[in-house]
């Protein structure tokens, strides 16, 4: 419950900025390819409770020792490469409700393709489970996982699991600067879809469960954890594919501005990481082992505590 009520807080503050952001945005379009510009909206990373509050029963198993267990030595991290899904780019413009569904639908089917054969060899029962999609234009919503208010795109792992992406966002993003919105849509829905990765594998509800035993310091530093995975996991997809997608160029260049400027921001509470943490984390995903991305490289459990600030 107190989550919510600062996350609320949260929303609404991340909404203002935002406002603000957008007065003083020039769209460029002859930047547009040239990577960075002056007009760099702040990616907003929002936090909600994912895991429902009403949803206890299915946590009811979990112990600190099989909690910890589950996020320090899931089987997940051994599941080996993620294939690459071979999915282009859905070649839409973000500027309508319409095509920005479609575009982060493509994602998530594409997602889906490839995360359920890691899930599979981690020998999860849920490896084919593909999350629900709702892109909505509310500044409120109302979910299982309680009511989020602003921009914030977010996971609530009820039932088959749900991403919540406000569409409004990124449309205003891509009036400001069409690469970065792209940049921005995709590492969005990857994060989140992370979030469903943790879902099906055990990480999320033991995580939730390990938080909610911890005081509220250790809790914040569980949240980073639990967040700076999920961004990791998202990045290791983008990385599998980034030859079909293709991450070069202007577009690489706003995903590294993206994923260097997410995160905590001063005066917020310290739930995601700091900006260099989440680089840090992003950069490991996409990277893999050089050779190939995979879900060993997002062991945030076994990190030291500098690494997850
Ligand atoms: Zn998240």
């Amino acid at each position: 419950m107190k989550h919510l009520s600062s996350k609320k807080l949260r929303g609404l503050v991340g909404a203002i900025a935002l406002a603000s952001c957008a007065a003083l945005a020039m769209p460029n379009a002859q930047a547009v390819t040239a990577g960075p510009t002056a007009v760099q909206p702040l990616p907003v990373v929002g936090e909600v409770a994912e895991v429902p509050p009403n949803d206890s029963g299915r946590d009811a198993g979990w112990t600190s020792a099989s909690a910890w267990n589950a996020v320090r030595y899931n089987k997940l991290y051994n599941t080996g490469a993620i294939p690459a899904s071979k999915c282009k780019r859905p070649n839409v413009a973000l500027n309508t409700e319409y095509r920005v569904r479609y575009f982060e639908q493509e994602l998530v089917r594409c997602m889906h393709a490839v995360w359920k054969s890691n899930l599979w060899r981690a020998g999860n029962a849920k490896w084919n489970v593909k999350p629900n999609l709702v892109v909505h234009g509310y500044n409120t919503i109302k979910t299982s996982c309680g009511s989020v208010t602003g921009w914030i795109s977010f996971y609530c792992s009820s039932g088959n699991g749900t991403i919540y992406i406000p569409w409004r966002q990124i449309v205003t993003y891509y009036s400001q600067n069409p690469t970065f919105a792209v940049a921005y849509a995709t590492n969005t829905i990857a994060h989140e879809y992370g979030h469903h990765v943790q879902a099906m594998s055990g990480l999320l509800t033991a995580s939730w469960w390990r938080q909610n035993h911890m005081s509220k310091d250790a809790g914040l530093a569980e949240s980073r954890r639990r967040e700076l995975q999920a961004s990791c996991f998202g990045s290791a997809y983008i990385g599998a594919n980034k030859a079909y997608y293709p991450m070069t160029g202007g577009l690489k260049a706003q995903w590294d501005y993206v994923v260097s400027h997410s995160g905590d921001r001063p005066g917020y509470p310290r739930d995601h990481g700091s900006w260099t943490s989440h680089n840090f984390w992003s950069q490991a995903g996409f990277k893999g082992n050089g050779r190939y991305s995979h879900p060993g490289s997002c062991q945030t459990w076994a990190a030291p505590a500098t690494r997850i600030a």
